[in-house]
């Protein structure tokens, strides 16, 4: 086991490497959210060990020190970071927390009101404004919140920041803050223009702009276009400043202070609220954490700022973070978990999919426990260990995925993972492929292999069996009652009645459920087959071409690749499927028991339907239309267009340069036509 001091050890090293590439590279080596959990996970440690804290702990200082292209300066008035919030009850907690300094530095006094003032948390480079006399002097980066980086002539370079303050006589000295950033648009098309000169890209938009204010050359600078918004003002006591509505003075609220920065000629986020309590802050938060995606820069959650610019006086600072501020970051799309087991499953075509077993965490809504692995190589390439920390990932609907593994992290009891080279459900050898990455079972009565088949069968977009779900696909395929989608169709009463939990109302339902299934059009039963690379498209192309299955069953590859949108593969798949004589037998099985393997019988063709039933194929260029419009005109007419010739064709329509389609044709006796004659036919 690893000691406290060890994990302490670890996560720290790890920290520190991602912070120095974050803030000196520009480079970040992981996402924001993922050095956040990990950042958490060392603060706990170190709440419940104190005695390893170290000043160099990543959690004990703000930001990195400037590296040193840039003159360094020492900022009058110190940058501090905010502390985060993740969830709503971190809020509430920091409003306690708030609230008892208050009453241990004003014992007695009733507490003040809970005003807040809500902005969005750009995710850009904070930077220090000095203006001297109403004139901008310098443009420092945060650095360690004590000293950064002089780079005022890449700041001048900012249309958005004023180099003279736009009031008159402003107090001698103006300290304005805020952040830089480069917009999405401009992000995106940096990102191209790099890399088609061949630079790498920029992660995201707060390192391009990070990395573009460590330009040296300032026309570089002014190309990017960054953007400003400013949100802190600091004057001199007493200094005064227009706050609008003919006021004058020092802002006393931080709402003051957003008014008075566009006074001086600054842009402010327009998307601001007044929040008096959390209940408030949290509508704000939940509006923004959807709505933020329709902005045309990025954010990373909201600052909730006490209002009272007296009260975040007294409040003071911790030593990184002002106790009045928070910034309550959005809910992460990335969260970190360990991999407790790598477990292995043989889906309906016997591939054997490894899955990694995960303790079990919140993810965009919903507990995640398991995330796929696909195969053997892409485990391979993660670099991932059975005990491995790991960060998995979910965009809105789509299955969770590993997208990090950190072997720094790796408990000395973490063991590599080996592919079974037997099936773990029928313990017959599996095969793989010298030119394949997927393990395969390939024992056609594999218990898996069946119960896949038989789950697809039933699947919606198939036969559509309503009732007939996973377990008891697992009852019968266990007790041998179903070895292929035809052994359904024989089953009884009295058989269902012996399963688990099965009454005989839910035996009659299922039983009427796949009788029904019997009237399932030609297109479905094709699809429910299960053929490889045939899914729902591919069977209702197929089918409407081919249009009974002995048709199709004896279709050539080049019958079969001459279909509108078959290629070669799934033309190989299909041959080869109908030339199995299990597929054979199940086939007649099928059509025994009265299963639709045939479209049903085609109706007269309807006016403006001339071509209906007839497929052609369009050789060489037509005098007057083009590929595109020949073929409309077909279809229009009920017609269908195939790209290459086979014994299906009825005609070819050929044009000037006709390539080999001709020949083949002319081999099979098929009528060539020219543009005139389709017309003709049209009429
Ligand atoms: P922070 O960026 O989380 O928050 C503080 C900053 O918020 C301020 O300095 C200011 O620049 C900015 N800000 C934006 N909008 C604001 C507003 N309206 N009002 C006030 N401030 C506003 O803190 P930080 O100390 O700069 O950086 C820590 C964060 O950086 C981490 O939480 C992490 O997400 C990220 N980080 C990532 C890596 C990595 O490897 N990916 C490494 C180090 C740090």
């Amino acid at each position: 086991m690893m000691t406290a001091a060890e994990r302490i050890q670890q996560l720290r090293h790890l920290l520190q490497r991602a912070s120095y590439a974050y803030y000196a590279l520009d480079q970040p080596i992981m996402e924001d959210e993922v050095y956040d959990q990990l950042y958490r996970e060392l603060q706990a440690l170190e709440a419940a060990y104190p005695e390893y804290i170290t000043p160099d702990s990543p959690t004990q200082r703000v930001g990195e020190a400037p590296v040193n292209q840039f003159e360094s300066v020492s900022h009058r008035i110190p940058l501090y970071s905010l502390e985060n919030a993740f969830t709503f009850a971190d809020m509430v907690a920091w409003q306690e927390r708030w609230q008892r300094h208050w009453r241990t530095l004003r014992q007695g006094e009733p507490l003040p009101p809970t005003a807040y003032l809500c902005e969005l948390k750009m995710d850009g480079v904070a930077l220090a404004l000095t203006y001297e006399n109403g004139l901008l002097v310098r443009g420092a980066t945060r650095g360690d919140g004590l000293r950064g980086e002089d780079i005022t002539s890449n700041v001048r370079t900012i249309r958005t920041i004023p180099l003279r303050l736009a009031v008159e006589n402003p107090p001698p000295i103006v300290e304005v803050r805020g952040e830089a950033f480069l917009p999405l648009a401009r992000f995106h098309q940096l990102n191209e223009e790099r890399q088609a000169q061949g630079d790498p890209p920029f992660a995201n938009p707060r390192n391009a702009a990070a990395g573009t204010l460590r330009q040296l050359d300032p026309r570089i600078v002014a190309q990017r276009q960054l953007d400003f918004f400013a949100y802190a003002l600091h004057l001199p006591e007493g200094g005064s400043v227009p706050l609008g509505e003919e006021l004058e003075g020092e802002p006393q609220s931080q709402r003051q202070v957003l008014s008075a920065l566009q006074r001086l000629g600054f842009r402010v986020n327009p998307h601001n609220a007044d929040c008096l309590n959390l209940e408030a802050v949290k509508s704000y938060y939940d509006h923004w954490q959807t709505a933020r995606h329709t902005l045309p820069y990025l954010t990373d959650g909201i600052v909730v700022k006490l209002n009272d610019l007296a009260l975040q006086q007294t409040l003071g600072f911790t030593q990184k973070f002002p106790r009045g501020c928070i910034a309550w970051k959005y809910e992460p799309e990335q969260v970190i978990t360990d991999v407790v087991a790598i477990t292995v499953q043989v889906g309906r075509t016997g591939a054997l999919t490894p899955v990694a077993e995960l303790v079990p965490v919140q993810l965009a809504g919903t507990t995640v426990s398991r995330a796929t692995l696909h195969n053997a190589d892409y485990i391979a390439e993660l670099d991932l260990h059975i005990g491995d920390k790991v960060v998995i990932h979910k965009a809105g609907e789509i299955i969770p995925e590993i997208v990090r593994v950190f072997p720094e992290l790796r408990p000395a009891t973490a063991r590599p993972f080996r592919m079974p080279t037997i099936c773990p459900e029928c313990h017959q050898p599996v095969v793989r492929p010298a030119n394949e990455v997927v393990s395969r079972c390939v024992n056609p009565q594999c218990p898996a292999i069946v119960r896949g088949q038989i789950l697809h069968w039933a699947s919606r977009d198939a036969l559509d069996i309503q009732g007939l779900g996973e377990k008891l696909v697992r009852q019968l395929v266990a007790k041998e009652l179903v070895r292929t989608p035809a052994d359904l169709y024989r089953l009884r009463a009295e058989q269902l009645l012996s399963l688990e939990r099965m009454g005989q109302k839910s035996a009659d339902k299922l039983l009427q459920a796949i009788a029904n299934s019997k009237a399932q059009p030609w297109p479905r039963v094709l699809y429910g087959l299960g053929i490889r690379h045939v899914g729902s498209v591919n069977a209702q192309v197929l089918a409407n071409h081919f249009k009974s299955v002995e048709e199709l069953a004896t279709a050539t590859v080049a019958d079969l690749c001459g279909v509108y949108g078959i290629g070669e593969e799934i033309a190989q798949a299909v041959h080869e499927w109908f030339q199995t004589p299990e597929h054979q037998a199940l086939i007649a099985d099928l059509k025994a028991l009265g299963l639709q393997l045939a479209a049903e019988t085609p109706t007269a063709p309807t006016a403006g339907q001339v071509l209906a039933g007839k497929r052609f194929v369009i050789t060489g260029t037509l005098p007057s239309l083009t590929r595109e419009a020949a073929k409309a005109l077909i279809q229009q007419h009920g017609g269908q267009v195939s790209e290459s010739v086979s014994r299906q064709t009825d005609y070819l329509v050929v044009g000037e340069k006709p390539g080999s389609k001709l020949q083949r044709a002319q081999e099979l006796g098929i009528p060539c036509i020219n543009e005139t004659e389709l017309i003709e036919m049209c009429r």
